[in-house]
């Protein structure tokens, strides 16, 4: 026990969360546009809003059910059938969860067992590796390749062990934007298939899509009955603060996750629950404008990147783009990073933060575009005279 948790606390210390937070406190002292941490900077739908205060004044303020509200189970599984074909049980198949970084900790530490591997591709969400580590678990990571993040499905193959029990696929993938193509996703379902991997998928970009469309895993050939899903509120509605997430899949899994979550969080944000189910049943119009204004915002910073001097990989999806700096004559993210707030009043976050090979990150940056279009319009004026 005593050695357990110094050995968790080093695993943990310096990922990337840590250095969001790291960031964002030196946004704040410098006055700078904080392009870090990926957030909103103005809320979502007045509706939603209006009816979690609606849901506060009715009272809705004590432990909701452990599988989460039967409004919002069957709200999620009315919009994964709506937007992708799936149709999880509301009573067995959808547990809610605090945001999605709970469900996939909890899921990791239900299905693995101490020295079994987990599998993704690297960079990587941080959450993944102190998930696995919380475990006991390895994480083993595939290269996504820079600049274009494909991957070599030989080295996918080849990171495949008899400990391998869960592949974690995240899609529309942070940091890099990239949204897996129907080929690899394919190449992705059969390696689980073949080798009987359970598969959790992390979707909380699933409408945050540009290029491309976003398919969820799930919807793949054989891959219904292995593969938990998961997604949040928090993109989708511009309120990543409530941490409403939720996972779907095969109950028994769905079951095992429950039981790991009844003693991480028992349950979570009772009226934020109820006001999420109003975003839910948005109607089309919501999503594809959600999609189509961050689209143009993305287009307004990659082109300022772009004229800043970097090299800039313009990603399909999510809520950042990554840049090379070298053209800039750094070659260190991190320290760039550290300096560019007094620079230029700019935040960006390092990617090493997303490699387990910090070196390998060493010249990307990540930059956030999910800001008001007059605050990108200004950041990429100072990031100019770099
Ligand atoms: N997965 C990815 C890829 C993320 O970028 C984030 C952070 N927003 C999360 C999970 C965490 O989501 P939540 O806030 O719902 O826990
Ligand atoms: N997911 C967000 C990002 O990548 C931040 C969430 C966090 O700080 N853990 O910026």
């Amino acid at each position: 026990m005593t050695e357990r948790v110094p050995y968790l606390a080093s695993r943990l210390q310096g990922l990337g969360t840590t250095i969001f937070a790291e960031m964002s406190a030196l946004a704040a002292r410098h006055g700078a546009i904080n392009l870090g941490q990926g957030f909103p900077d103005t809320d979502g739908p007045a509706e939603v809003a209006d009816a979690a205060v609606a849901a506060i004044r009715a009272g809705h303020n004590q432990y909701p059910p452990g599988p989460g509200i039967p409004e919002l189970r069957r709200a999620v599984a009315a919009h994964q059938a709506r937007f992708w074909g799936l149709t999880p049980d509301p009573d067995t198949e959808v547990l809610v969860t605090a945001g999605a970084t709970e469900a996939l900790t909890a899921a990791v530490l239900a299905l693995c067992e101490t020295g079994d591997e987990v599998l993704t591709f690297e960079p990587t969400y941080d959450s993944y590796l102190a998930a696995a580590s919380m475990a006991g678990a390895v994480l083993r990571v595939v290269p996504l390749r820079a600049p274009t993040y494909d991957f070599d499905p030989s080295d996918l193959e080849a990171a495949v062990t008899p400990r391998t029990r869960l592949l974690l696929l995240n899609t529309p993938h942070n940091p890099t934007g990239k949204v897996f193509s129907p080929a690899e996703l394919a190449a992705v379902a059969e390696l689980c298939v073949r080798h009987d991997l359970v598969a959790v998928t992390d979707e909380v970009y699933e409408h945050l899509v540009f290029d491309g469309r976003h398919i969820p895993l799930a919807s793949l050939p054989g891959m219904a009955e292995r593969t938990l899903t998961v997604s949040s509120a928090g993109k989708t509605f511009s309120f990543t603060g409530w941490k409403v997430g939720w996972v779907c899949g095969p109950a028994a899994l769905v079951s095992a996750v429950r039981t790991v979550k009844q003693f991480l969080t028992y349950v979570n944000a009772a009226p934020f629950q109820h006001a999420v189910v109003t975003g839910l049943e948005l109607d089309d119009d919501f999503y594809r404008q959600l999609a189509s204004g961050l689209a143009a915002k993305r287009d307004l910073l990659c082109d300022g990147l772009a004229k800043a001097g970097f090299i800039v990989h313009r990603p399909a999806g999510t809520y950042f783009a990554t840049v090379d700096i070298r053209p800039l004559g750094a070659d260190d993210g991190a320290d760039f990073c550290r300096t560019l707030p007094g620079r230029c009043g700019v935040v960006a976050v390092p990617s090493s933060a997303f490699y387990t090979d910090p070196a390998a990150g060493r010249h990307l940056v990540r930059f956030a575009f999910c800001k008001q279009d007059d605050v990108l319009v200004e950041a990429v004026e100072r990031l100019a005279t770099l």
